[in-house]
């Protein structure tokens, strides 16, 4: 969509080539996925394990939806909410080691359904290093929610159990993406133009 049919910071002005998903269709969509993991997990408990920072926005919106749904019905999801911490892009290109910040001990996820909720895959590299390690403290099941998955071209491309839209393979800000830690303080998810990128280049 063209950005101009659309209200956001007047700080970003010329950073940005066009929005992908407005504001709107993502709260729209959250609660279709919030019904979604309704259905399959009602009346388990779940660990939300949040993964940070891109992923802040999207768990806290898509925790207020369960938690609205779970107000008037009989299926309710108890929910505890974790943070764990990745970092891997440097601009927008991956950097080859994938690390978790501050490692913390995850051993109360052991016989725990945990919910890992990330903003955005890409190639799946950092979801399958993330479940490789959540998987090793023996959880009783383990789900993914991805509000975006990019279209790489891959053999087997690894996806989400829940997903809220397949999205070109460009890099992407807002709604709590960042490109080095800028326009995470945007509503809808843009792709940036190439003067945003040299503007915020490390
Ligand atoms: P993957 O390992 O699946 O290729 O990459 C996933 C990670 O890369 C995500 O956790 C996210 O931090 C980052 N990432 C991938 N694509 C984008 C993008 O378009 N925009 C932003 N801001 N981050 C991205
Ligand atoms: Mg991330
Ligand atoms: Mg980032």
């Amino acid at each position: 969509y063209s950005l101009d049919l659309f209200s956001y910071p007047s700080h970003y002005a010329g950073d940005l080539d066009c929005v992908i998903v407005p504001h709107g269709v993502i709260m729209d969509r959250t609660e279709r996925l919030a019904r979604d993991i309704m259905d399959d997990l009602g009346n388990k408990d779940i660990v939300v394990l949040c993964v940070l920072k891109g992923g802040y926005q999207f768990s806290a919106d898509l925790v207020d939806k369960i938690k609205v749904l779970s107000c008037n019905s009989n299926r309710t999801i108890p929910m505890r909410v974790h943070f764990i911490r990745l970092k891997s892009y440097m601009n927008d290109k991956a950097t080859e080691d994938l690390h978790i910040v501050g490692a913390e001990d995850l051993s109360f996820l052991t016989g725990k359904n945990v919910l890992i909720v990330e903003a955005i895959v890409g190639t799946g590299k950092t979801m399958k290093t993330l479940l490789k390690h959540v998987e090793a403290f023996k959880p009783n099941m383990i789900k993914v929610a991805g509000l975006l998955v990019k279209r790489v071209a891959q053999n087997s491309p690894w996806l989400p159990d829940y997903v809220g839209f397949q999205i070109p393979n460009r890099f992407v800000v807002g709604y709590a993406l960042d490109y080095n830690e800028y326009f995470r303080d945007l509503n809808h998810i843009c792709i940036i133009s190439e003067s945003g990128k040299l503007k915020y280049k490390v």
